[in-house]
């Protein structure tokens, strides 16, 4: 019998654990923390062996091959020990594929996965299609396959997802943007997190979709270096295409195969320009799954996005708080700052992944009015802001920073929680980072 070891054993991990049980593998899970009690009785349900607290070489080492979790990086000492006796090691969608025939829409980039997975998957169920979501949103994609039948997936996959996939093909890919983020995890090699992006495209051939940003001069630059027989749907703010998506006036102009989508961007509730990036992306994934244009029009009507995305959090003593706690990088505040109408009182801060602020300053001399570092170690933010932001707070927490908030906005600005950077110095994650700062103005209010 095939023994697979599975690292990790959290959402991902459990995941694949009980897809090998039901597939009959002789299955093992080692998490070298604590495993949450969920996770664990799962675990328990299925009776499947696994350890926490460590990492038993013996049990490791003996397996015909890894799945590996996407949040453990490649440098730690069992990974590195498992990979130099040839052991293979997947990712968890690599597995799972295996045991579907379900249709993919795999969508990855550096912003705008998780609204964008989260528009097509709505599109395809608005549809009627009998369709799941996963990847890095929601339940796995192997506990999924192990305990549904759906005959499509929606799949919001990350780097490190992607670097743990070689056989799998997506049905319909898709491209958002390259822009830097989690070079940590990457050698700060900017071209080592390029090339895990685009392996979104491997093994993809003729009937298949390929859609991309043709504003995104690093995915252009890139495309130079790939065969590509897929269709290839590229979308832009800038230019007009034949085939792919547009914004013409203020409409939204998708066209593929025959079929043409346009659309308000007025009428819809998401604002900015990245949110109309999103929209062309989800109607052309959508239309490639042969989704009509109507259809997609009244999903793309009724979106109202997605939690700790530039959500707004409530108006207090006349200016509007606006939670964007999942802003993890320079890009996807480039893009909330690029979509503020009112003076911003800007909080960033966390822990740094490596960031280069310039690309923020031309919109932080325009619109923000404060900036609120709140961080444990704020010396960076502050040494690359001064003389471009007019004033900056330094706070050791949100309490600070909220009071400092609110004492240095007046009637008309925004309160912009937009933190460039990850949550783990203050929070246990960008989700609860977003939950305090809305309880802090729900409690005020
Ligand atoms: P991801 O899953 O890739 O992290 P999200 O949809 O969760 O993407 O959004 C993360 C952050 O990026 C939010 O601050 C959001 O407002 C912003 N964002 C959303 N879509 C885009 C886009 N197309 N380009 C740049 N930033 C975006």
């Amino acid at each position: 019998m095939k023994r697979l070891v599975v690292l990790g054993g959290e959402e991902s991990g459990c995941g694949s654990a009980v897809l090998a049980k039901v597939k009959n593998l002789d299955v093992f899970v080692s998490d070298i923390g604590t495993i949450p009690e969920e996770y664990r009785s799962r675990l328990a349900d299925w009776d499947i062996l696994y350890e926490e607290g460590q990492h038993t070489e013996e049990l490791i080492l003996s397996a015909d091959e890894i799945v590996k979790s996407p949040g453990i990086p490649d440098s730690v000492p069992i990974v590195v020990a498992a990979r130099s006796l040839g052991i293979p090691i997947i990712s968890e969608i690599e597995f799972a594929s295996r045991y579907t025939q379900a249709k993919t829409v795999c969508i990855t980039g550096s912003n705008g996965k998780t609204t964008t997975t989260t528009l097509v998957y709505q599109m395809l169920k608005d549809a009627g299609y009998n369709v799941g979501v996963g990847g890095n949103i929601g339940e796995s994609f192997a506990y999924s396959v192990a305990t549904r039948n759906y005959d499509w997936y929606v799949l919001e996959l990350s780097s490190f997802q992607l670097d743990g996939m070689f056989d799998f093909r997506a049905d319909i890919a898709l491209l958002m943007n390259i822009t830097p983020d989690h070079l940590d995890r990457y050698d700060y090699k900017m071209h080592n997190y390029i090339d895990s992006k685009m392996r979104i495209i491997r093994n993809q051939g003729i009937g298949d979709s390929f859609i991309y940003c043709a504003d995104d001069s690093t995915i252009l630059e890139e495309l130079n270096r790939y065969e590509i027989s897929s269709d290839m749907l590229p979308f832009s703010v800038k230019r007009v295409f034949e085939v792919g998506g547009s914004i013409v006036g203020e409409d939204i102009v998708c066209r593929s195969d025959g079929m043409e989508m346009i659309c308000d961007s007025a009428s819809l509730h998401t604002k900015g320009i990245h949110n109309m990036y999103n929209a062309m992306a989800a109607s052309l994934s959508a239309m490639s799954a042969g989704v009509d244009a109507t259809s997609i029009i009244n999903t793309l009507k009724r979106f109202t996005g997605v939690e700790h995305r530039l959500e707004s959090a409530g108006v207090l003593d006349g200016v509007e708080y606006i939670n964007d706690s999942k802003a993890t990088n320079v890009d996807s505040v480039w893009y909330a700052l690029e979509s503020a109408t009112k003076p911003v009182v800007w909080i960033a801060g966390g822990v740094d992944k490596g960031n280069d602020y310039t690309s923020l300053y031309p919109l932080v001399r325009d619109k923000v009015k404060v900036l609120i570092c709140m961080g444990i170690d704020n010396e960076k933010l502050l040494s690359d802001f001064a003389g471009i932001a007019p004033v900056i707070k330094d706070t050791k927490d949100l309490d600070g920073a909220m009071e400092e908030a609110r004492s240095l906005s007046v009637s008309g600005d925004v309160v912009l929680l937009s933190p460039a950077c990850a949550s783990f110095d203050l929070f246990k994650s960008y989700e609860d980072r977003g939950t305090q700062f809305k309880e802090w103005i729900r409690k005020n209010i």
